[in-house]
């Protein structure tokens, strides 16, 4: 009994450990509330006031990371910067990562910056609002770079071609 004991025990150890030395690789190294590294996270977290959702790759105790796989030049890209205000209104948490692979940037959520973006955000979900409400599409906001990838480019008005 005891040697199965410590059998499970240096199993649940390595593990441990396995998962610590993984997680200290990718720049993770508090406590991990939830996870959608590999798509097979559970919590959904939600703003129901606002209406919107989100499952960030990790969260941490303190913090969300979210990962993406593009590099880049210079600062964070803005559709990014966007989608990590829309997490931290949903998460409720004061700090964020965003992290691609050449650059990482770290977001407080009382930093000016962040405060315009979660400013934007909510001006956002207005405007899907009212485009509902009237059954209108809303505005577009086309670029050569963002139509000539966009799934929506046949069937466009809008798009640059
Ligand atoms: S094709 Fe239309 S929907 Fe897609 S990015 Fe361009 S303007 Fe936006």
């Amino acid at each position: 009994m005891l040697t199965l004991a410590l059998v499970a025990f240096t199993i649940g150890a390595l593990y441990y450990l396995k998962l610590r030395r993984d997680r200290r690789k990718i720049g993770i190294t508090s406590w991990v509330v939830d996870q959608d590294l590999d798509g097979r996270g559970v919590t959904v977290y939600r703003n129901n006031d606002l209406g919107l959702s989100c499952k960030p790759d990790v969260v941490e105790r303190g913090k969300t990371v979210e990962y993406k796989s593009a590099t880049i030049k210079g600062n964070a890209r803005h559709g990014d910067v966007l989608y990590v205000a829309a997490q931290m209104l949903v998460v409720g948490k004061k700090e964020a990562d965003l992290r691609y692979p050449n650059k990482s940037f770290t977001f407080r959520k009382d930093n000016p910056k962040m405060q315009r973006a979660m400013q934007s955000v909510r001006s956002i979900i207005g405007q899907m609002r009212k485009a509902l409400q009237f059954r209108q599409s809303p505005r577009a906001t086309p670029t050569p770079g963002k139509c000539r990838v966009c799934s929506f480019r046949n069937e466009c008005q809008e798009a640059i071609r």
